[in-house]
């Protein structure tokens, strides 16, 4: 991260915090994850200029077709801010306006500014240059470290960069991990690399598969989307939830696999369940065996075992997707347990990226945050990264 000392730096950071009816926030997560950086410039001797969105306000404008200023300002989670950087936070009540500019302006070396939700401006989702101008004439130096916005080309993550040069800007010490965890995984793996995709649909993981095939060793698949392989192959699946429109393509990764020499591990047997709910009737049964009127909902112990040897044989883990329906308490051991051999093979000292919103919330769910090497704060922006695609954020600090 560059110095900042004597400077007034620009933070794009990720506070899009979720909030109870009352507008206390119910997970700080992104607000802590931020904080190591924001403490750096302070204590290089800068001052802190906070720019981020919080919820989607150009989307559920008043009725009037204002925008919901009360719902969705930045101003309810000052308190809060402050009390996880230990220091007094001010708060602009616009975003680039005459407020903004006088508080930023005045800021003292120490200083934390907010200003202002950045998707009150319609220009912040359009990644409009004027807005991108006025944004930048708030700071000296622009960092940013909001990677879960990373994959948005939009004025305050990727075109407010233009306004600074390559000594004048930089990667928060956030986005830098997620950067290095993901290089790491993709490009530099100590072998053997094992991926475990799981998830609802085949069809939002088309070319991370893809693309992992190119580089793993291990291919775990499960979750929902092991049941359009096992269609694919013939199987009855009864009512699991299938995408039929993808079953030649399951047959063409299984195919591009064996080509590469992957070794593509899917369940060999499921929990099931007799309706879509955690209190159905629940049973077992072999994978391309299950009944009429039966869904797969997790993997069952038999796959839970065989997953959990590879990846205990494994120095480069990838994660992204649960293992089954693992809302239903009755249907996440499968990914609580692939959660488990992940924290247990980065003690033994692999490395495990876990990459994916619903992946991260099962290890944090379970207390394994820090017993994995890097959780993602990003699910889309590090999808689309793992997918190979040059993320707005990421590409106009490098430029
Ligand atoms: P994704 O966002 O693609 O990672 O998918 C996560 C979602 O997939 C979670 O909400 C899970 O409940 C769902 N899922 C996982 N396994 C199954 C399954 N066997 N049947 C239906 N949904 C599933």
């Amino acid at each position: 991260m560059i110095n900042t000392q004597g400077k007034k730096a620009l933070i794009r950071v990720d506070f899009n915090v979720p909030l109870n009816e009352e507008f206390q926030i119910t997970d700080d997560t992104r607000i802590r994850a931020a904080a190591p950086t924001i403490k750096q410039v302070l204590a290089d001797g800068g001052a802190a200029i906070l720019m981020s969105h919080l919820g989607r306000p150009q989307k559920k404008k008043k009725e009037d077709g204002s925008i919901n200023v009360e719902k969705f300002t930045l101003r309810h989670i000052v308190d809060h801010v402050s009390s996880v950087l230990g220091v007094p936070v001010q708060f602009a009540a616009d975003t680039v306006g005459p407020d903004a500019q006088a508080k930023a302006a005045a800021l003292q070396a120490g200083e934390v500014l907010l200003v202002e939700n950045t998707r009150f401006s319609p220009g912040e989702s359009k990644g409009d240059e004027e807005l991108a101008a006025e944004m930048a004439k708030l700071g000296d130096v622009y960092i940013n470290d909001a990677f879960g916005t990373a994959h948005r080309a939009h004025a305050s993550t990727a075109v407010v960069a233009k306004h600074f040069s390559a000594a004048e800007k930089s990667f928060g010490f956030l986005m830098e991990k997620e950067v290095v965890s993901a290089n790491k995984v993709l490009n530099d793996p100590e072998k053997p690399l094992t991926a475990i995709v799981g998830g609802a649909k085949v069809s939002d993981k088309i070319l991370l598969l893809d693309r992992l095939l190119d580089t793993v060793d291990n291919l775990i698949i499960g979750g929902g989307m092991a049941y359009t392989f096992a269609k694919a192959q013939g199987g009855s699946i009864g009512n699991s939830i299938c995408e039929e429109d993808k079953t030649d393509l399951a047959l063409q990764l299984l195919e591009k696999g064996r080509n590469k020499g992957v070794q593509i591990l899917l369940p060999t047997d499921n929990k099931i369940a007799d309706g879509f709910s955690n209190d159905a009737a629940s049973d077992f049964a072999a994978t391309g065996a299950i009944p009429d009127g039966w869904e797969g909902l997790d993997i069952g112990p038999e796959s839970i075992k065989a997953f959990g040897k590879v990846v205990l044989e494994s120095k480069t883990i990838l994660w992204n997707g649960p293992m089954g329906v693992f809302e239903f308490e009755n249907f996440a051991h499968g990914t609580k347990s692939i959660a488990e051999y992940v924290a247990q093979a980065t003690k033994a000292g692999a490395y495990s990226l876990i990459g994916g919103g619903d992946s991260v919330a099962a290890v944090n769910q379970m207390g394994l945050a820090d017993d994995v090497s890097h959780a993602s704060t990003g699910g889309g922006a590090m999808l689309e990264f793992l997918e190979g695609k040059t993320l707005p954020g990421i590409a106009a600090i490098q430029a």
